[in-house]
């Protein structure tokens, strides 16, 4: 015990009052690990890049809604007609033996993805990506109708009344419209879009076909009406991986901090430099106009789809204040480290990273290309007739009987000649066929052959090859 303590002294303790806590026990504050959201009202932006990325737009819908309705040798130019598994692209018809290009293109649209995300970042999520394209459609439609960011942010706070219910209606009815057509147009890639129209006004979809229809327009009105920025920010996987794409000569949307702060309001006729501030005049304007509702002045964030909004804002602010365009610009997180101009990051583009994506690519594009052209129209097979292996005809002559399935994968009628190729295994080989030899065009048809031949020293399977058109097929010759 310490000596130096009252109870060591013989002293009575001291009693210290107590202070009395909450007579109720405290729950413990529960944190949630969800973040509410809070709704974005995007402010319009118009600009270069604006103008860029609805030309893109303009070109992916006119590409989406029209293609499915062009003609091309009497039926739709491009249909996958997954009943019939035969894949209709404008002069092409590509069967279930020709799945081999549907993943060569898939190879080459990943490769086309990191290339230019190599080069330019997220050029894909900011102009052409269908979130961001439909997303800017639904946009429009709601400022046409319920008014620009201020007039859509006082609607929402107002209490309902008859003209709030009215524009609400009119934008979801809208939406709706758009989205069953946009679900419309999907299916008719996959069941010929005329015979849909035709069925639609009867009510005669078939129940996948309305499905579908349904499926995809609600999925077009929820992530572009509703989820917006949250399929961007939390369900795109791109948006996580891309990362590994990125270098530090990629082009992104940057802010410059070093011209740009410190930040502040002021004058449009006063000197910054005077007042000790850089070229932000914290309008909070590029803030605003994001559709992802984050500040590009914190730097690189993996919300920012690269769009370029902030970019044309801000230059509108420069141009009024008479600075500089550029404060926030596309450059490379190198650039703007190292106050790097225009052509030493354009001397950047082509560094190995980049030099090694092209020649894959390409490499992969020429090859498909070369064996496109040199497709064969013509697919055979042979298949050994079950029913009689092999019988002696006439003299000392054995005969073997093949069903040969011949698929003429053009659109036009083709007639085939059939033949054996000699070998030193059989002699006077005769081919002799059951049935017509004119195939009808994006057909099969089944053709049996008989094949007699004088066998010279040979017994049991003999190795044989027919020779259809221009194609090689292998079987086997029994002698018994
Ligand atoms: S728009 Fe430009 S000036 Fe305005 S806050 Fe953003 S960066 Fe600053
Ligand atoms: S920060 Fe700029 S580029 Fe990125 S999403 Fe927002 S507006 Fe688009």
């Amino acid at each position: 015990m310490d000596p130096a303590t009252p109870a060591a002294r013989g002293a009575p303790p001291r009693v210290l009052p107590i202070t009395p806590i909450s007579a109720a026990p405290q729950e413990p504050v529960e944190q949630s690990l969800y973040e509410v959201r809070k709704k974005i009202y995007p402010r319009a932006v118009t600009g270069l890049f604006a103008r860029w990325r609805w030309s893109v737009v303009g070109a992916t819908q006119l590409v989406f809604y029209g293609l499915a309705w062009l003609e091309w040798n009497g039926r739709q130019a491009v249909l996958f007609d997954l009943a019939a598994r035969k894949f209709y692209i404008f002069g092409l018809v590509l069967w279930p033996q020709d799945f081999i290009y549907l993943t060569v293109l898939l190879v080459i649209s990943a490769f086309s993805l990191f290339l230019f995300t190599a080069i330019a970042g997220r050029l894909w999520c900011g102009y052409a990506c269908p979130q961001t394209v439909y997303t800017e459609i639904f946009l429009w439609i709601e400022r046409r109708i319920e008014g620009e960011r201020n007039a859509r942010m006082k609607l929402d706070q107002a209490p309902v009344d008859a003209r709030k219910l009215a524009l609400k209606t009119a934008k979801h009815g809208t939406w709706i419209a758009l989205s069953l057509w946009t679900g419309f147009t999907f299916v008719g890639y996959f069941t010929p879009i005329r015979d849909l129209a035709f069925a639609l006004p009867r009510m005669a979809l078939g129940p996948w076909e309305t499905f579908w229809v349904f499926f995809y327009g609600f999925a077009t009105y929820g992530n572009a009406g509703w989820m917006r920025e949250q399929v961007c920010k939390y369900m795109c996987p791109y948006a996580r991986f891309q990362s590994a794409m990125f270098d530090q000569d990629t082009l992104v949307i940057e802010y410059d901090p070093v011209r740009g702060e410190p930040r502040g309001s002021r004058g449009r006729k006063a000197d910054p430099r005077a007042q000790g501030l850089g070229d932000c005049v914290d309008c909070n304007i590029c803030v605003q106009v994001c559709p992802t509702g984050i500040d590009i002045r914190n730097g690189l964030q993996y919300e920012c789809i690269g769009c370029a909004a902030c970019i044309d804002a801000c230059d509108q602010v420069m141009d009024k204040m008479s600075y500089p365009r550029g404060l926030i610009r596309y450059s490379t997180q190198n650039a703007t480290r190292n106050r790097w101009d225009r052509r030493r990051i354009l001397a950047r583009v082509t560094r190995p990273r980049v030099l090694v994506y092209c020649s894959i690519l390409g490499a992969i594009v020429v090859a498909a290309a070369a064996s496109l052209w040199m497709r064969v129209p013509l697919k055979v097979d042979v298949i050994r007739d079950r029913a009689s292996l092999a019988r002696q005809v006439g003299d000392d002559r054995i005969e073997n009987v093949y069903r040969l399935q011949v698929m003429n994968t053009r659109e036009s009628a083709t007639r085939i000649t059939i033949a054996v190729r000699p070998t030193p295994a059989l002699d006077r080989v005769e081919v002799l066929t059951d049935g017509e030899l004119d195939i009808p065009a994006t057909s099969t048809r089944t053709i049996t052959v008989r094949v007699r031949a004088e066998p010279e020293h040979a017994r049991g399977s003999v190795p044989i090859e027919f020779l259809v058109g221009p194609v090689v097929e292998k079987s086997r010759f029994l002698i018994p």
